[in-house]
């Protein structure tokens, strides 16, 4: 990568950030297409001055995670109706000085059951959790037309989620057989923690599941998933896909999915060797 007083700078906001995949993903596609930018992760805590000094700086493009995402709403010109709908932002793209704000968890989040053809008119989804990523997912389900449930510990934030789609609150875990789509939005299964997992292995029965972890690429649900007969989607999958919507929106070019998900994997199979030496 060549950096010169004409590289655009993108970059990560948020806190923490030391666990982000986003430079891998983000540089090796901008290496990849022959692109002049370079994307670098900031440990923000203070989100005003931070944006105050990006201004000044003349940055092209941010991705903003926890706890971040919904701080900036006001201070970005411009916000998409979707964004809102969630109550998020993840994106941030600078254009002749004006900031405006997307969320592309939610285009990100239906890429894979696009690629793989999942009708969702009317398809019967169950929403494990209530929290940020629930939210997109809930939006994007709507918008397709499918029918939402949402199950989670907290009765008050699963209605919450389900009034964004206009669904329902079932029981937690939701009952087998009653779902064609089931999503993971907690964080039950992740790394540290890969032999837990947010449902018994008797409450899988058939149907397709999309689990958002991404580390580890294969969750234990998904391995239950697999031995019941379901179908799996990952959650790298949507990593790469709404990485894959912010680096068009900041450079015009669609990047090829796959250098983004060698990236992530390379990067995450690295922090795994890490903390292995930890422990
Ligand atoms: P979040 O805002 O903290 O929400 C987590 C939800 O899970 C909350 O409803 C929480 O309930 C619930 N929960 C936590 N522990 C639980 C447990 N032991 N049993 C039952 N429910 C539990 O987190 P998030 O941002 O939505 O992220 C959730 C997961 O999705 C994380 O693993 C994250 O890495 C992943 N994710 C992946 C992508 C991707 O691109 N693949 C994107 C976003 C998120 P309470 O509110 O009651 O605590």
């Amino acid at each position: 990568m060549k950096i010169d007083a004409h590289t655009q700078l993108c970059g990560l906001i948020g806190n923490p950030v030391d666990h982000s995949l986003s430079p891998a993903i983000h540089n090796a596609a901008f290496e990849a297409e022959g692109l002049n930018f370079a994307y670098v992760a900031f440990r923000v805590e203070d989100v005003r001055g931070a944006v105050t000094g990006m201004r000044a700086l003349g940055l092209s493009g941010l991705s903003v995670t926890i706890p971040h995402k919904v701080a900036l709403f006001d201070r970005v010109q411009d916000v998409d109706t979707l964004s809102r709908a969630v109550g998020a932002l993840n994106t941030i793209s600078v254009r002749d000085g004006q900031w405006s704000g997307r969320n592309t968890d939610v285009a990100g989040f239906l890429q894979p059951l696009r690629e793989r053809n999942v009708r969702l008119p009317g398809c019967r989804v169950s929403i494990l959790g209530a929290g940020g990523s629930a939210r997109a997912v809930a939006v994007g389900l709507a918008g397709e037309g499918a029918v939402v449930t949402v199950h989670a510990r907290d009765a008050q934030k699963a209605q919450a989620v389900a009034s964004l789609a206009g669904g329902s609150v079932g029981a937690f875990p939701p009952e087998p057989g009653s779902w064609d789509l089931l999503v993971n939005c907690t964080p039950v299964g992740m790394q540290p923690k890969t032999d837990a997992s947010p449902l018994p292995a008797d409450a899988l029965r058939h149907g397709l599941v999309y689990d958002l972890i991404y580390n580890p690429g294969v969750t234990r649900l998904m391995r239950d998933a697999t031995a019941a007969g379901c179908g799996t989607i990952g959650g790298l999958d949507m990593l790469v896909g709404q990485a894959q919507e912010q680096f068009e929106w900041w450079t015009g070019t669609r990047p090829s999915a796959g250098v983004m998900r060698a990236a992530a994997e390379q990067r995450l199979s690295e922090f795994n060797v890490d903390e292995n030496h930890l422990v």
